[in-house]
């Protein structure tokens, strides 16, 4: 993240009585709590490790001694927990002070276990707005990053002056599942490509070259993804996977010189092997003259 990004506390004004609570004190809501206030809002926190809240109440928030205070302290309430089971954990004790509350969950889990989550909240007469959160801790407080929503409109609406202190805003609809799916199939990349760097790194390693010296190869390979993007996306739309500019065999032949190269290397062959298994069954099934977006229906198709 840009040092020179633009922090949030500078671009809104809040309301005179601007207050939320922040429960979940990991790194990220720590940032988010330190966001609020220095947007000047009125801050309670809670965390089941009560000592992470120490730097906050030195800097003015207040420290909440019990799950059930902190609820009722403010109608905003913003959760930033590992995963939603954290939720009931915590809440759970408590379901009496979430009448009116307005839940804002950040913590991520899947959109399944998102939607049970409000509707969860909703029995106990509380309000709540799924987000996936795009940006580690040192986005928070910044215009730069943005966080994706879900839940009623009328509720994001009504609160998006608040959201917007911690980062920009994408709201993705009503079904609660929204935001983290969205948040889901961005980690989907996210985690497969970055896994899929470190392993170039460890290849390179192996045979003598840095990482630094990589570096801007793998950059210009990760940047260049755009462009197989724009041209493969309207093609897979269309239905057509014609094998006039790349085909499943030539995939397999050079998946299979990344996989010998790994091994030689004596680095574990483990990843390219599945991505080079999955185009051997791609090539099995009598594709092997289509191009490599194929795929996107061979993988739909695993059971
Ligand atoms: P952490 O897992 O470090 O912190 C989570 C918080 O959850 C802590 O306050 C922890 O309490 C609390 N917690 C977990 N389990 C329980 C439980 N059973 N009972 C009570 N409290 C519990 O997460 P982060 O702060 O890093 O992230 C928060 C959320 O944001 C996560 O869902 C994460 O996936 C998501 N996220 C994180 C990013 C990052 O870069 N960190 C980036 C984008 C999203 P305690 O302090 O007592 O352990």
């Amino acid at each position: 993240m840009s040092t020179s990004a633009t922090r949030t506390s500078d671009t809104n004004n809040p309301p005179a009585s601007a207050t939320v609570t922040v429960i979940g004190l990991g790194p990220m809501g720590r940032a988010m709590a330190g966001a609020y206030l220095d947007a000047g809002y009125r801050v309670t926190v809670w965390n089941r490790t009560a000592s992470r809240a120490d730097d906050l109440v030195a800097r003015g928030a207040v420290r909440a001694a019990t799950v059930e205070e902190a609820l009722r302290a403010n109608e905003a309430v913003v959760l930033s927990l590992t995963d939603y089971a954290a939720m009931y954990a915590i809440l759970g004790p408590a379901v009496s002070a979430l009448k009116g509350r307005v839940l804002v969950n950040l913590s991520s889990d899947t959109p399944e276990k998102t939607r049970e989550g409000a509707a969860w909240a909703a029995k106990h007469g509380a309000r709540h707005l799924t987000g996936g959160v795009q940006t580690p801790p040192s986005g928070i407080g910044t215009t730069e990053s943005s966080t994706y929503y879900s839940g009623p409109r009328d509720l994001f609406e009504e609160y998006e002056g608040l959201l917007k202190v911690l980062t920009d805003t994408d709201y993705r609809g009503e079904d609660p599942g929204l935001a983290a799916l969205y948040y889901q199939l961005q980690m989907d990349l996210f985690w497969t490509a970055l896994t899929a760097w470190l392993h170039m790194a460890a290849v390179a390693d192996a045979n003598g070259i840095g990482l630094s010296e990589i570096k801007p190869y793998a950059t210009e390979t990760l940047t260049g993804m755009g462009q197989f993007l724009d041209f493969y996306t309207p093609r897979i739309e269309a239905g057509d996977h014609g094998g006039d500019v790349d085909r499943i065999s030539m995939a397999v032949a050079s998946l299979d010189h990344v996989v010998h190269t790994t091994r030689d290397s004596g680095v574990d062959p483990a990843l390219p092997a599945a991505v080079l298994e999955t185009f051997r069954r791609a090539a099995g099934e009598g594709y092997q003259d289509d191009s490599l977006t194929r795929l996107f229906e061979v993988f739909g198709r695993r059971p």
